[in-house]
């Protein structure tokens, strides 16, 4: 596959090496288990109604999987659907955006702010009072249970 630009500097291995939680590739490989190094570090993509997370209504915080960042309150957290983890706003200093083209199409990419792991991507069809749906992968996350 062919990467040019910001794409490439942001694909791959070099995916975070500047962020302010930096690991080495193979250090990613030790922390995270199989699935969630694909999705948080090669910007993989779960299946659909795999996540357990998608049943979590407990109050608290989903953190990055990565890295341990606050990334999403359940206040904002609603079913979209889809099969993922939806929120319709995520915690002041959490996450950045990305322009993606994986599809063919511009998509918006979410990752966190900390480590640059992939999250998931955000649209602009979600609910009041944004508008956006933020569609995670639930293998991304860790739910803190707790003030939300
Ligand atoms: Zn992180």
């Amino acid at each position: 596959m062919l990467l040019t630009g910001a794409a490439a500097a942001f694909a791959g291995v070099a995916r975070g090496a500047n962020a302010p939680f930096a690991l080495s590739d193979a250090q990613w490989r030790q922390k995270l288990s199989p699935a969630a190094y694909r999705v948080l570090r090669q910007a993989g993509t779960e299946q659909p109604f795999t996540s357990p997370l998608l049943n979590e209504h407990r109050r608290g915080r989903f953190a990055c999987a990565g890295c341990d960042l606050p990334l999403f309150s359940t206040n904002t957290k609603f079913d979209s659907g889809t099969g993922w983890p939806s929120f319709w706003q995520p915690l002041a200093h959490a996450v950045a955006t990305h322009t993606d083209y994986e599809i063919g199409l511009p998509r918006t990419e979410v990752h966190c702010l900390r480590c640059a792991g992939h999250l998931g991507h955000v649209f602009d069809d979600g609910p009041a009072p944004t508008g956006k749906r933020y569609c995670m992968n639930g293998v991304a996350l860790v739910f803190h249970a707790g003030a939300a």
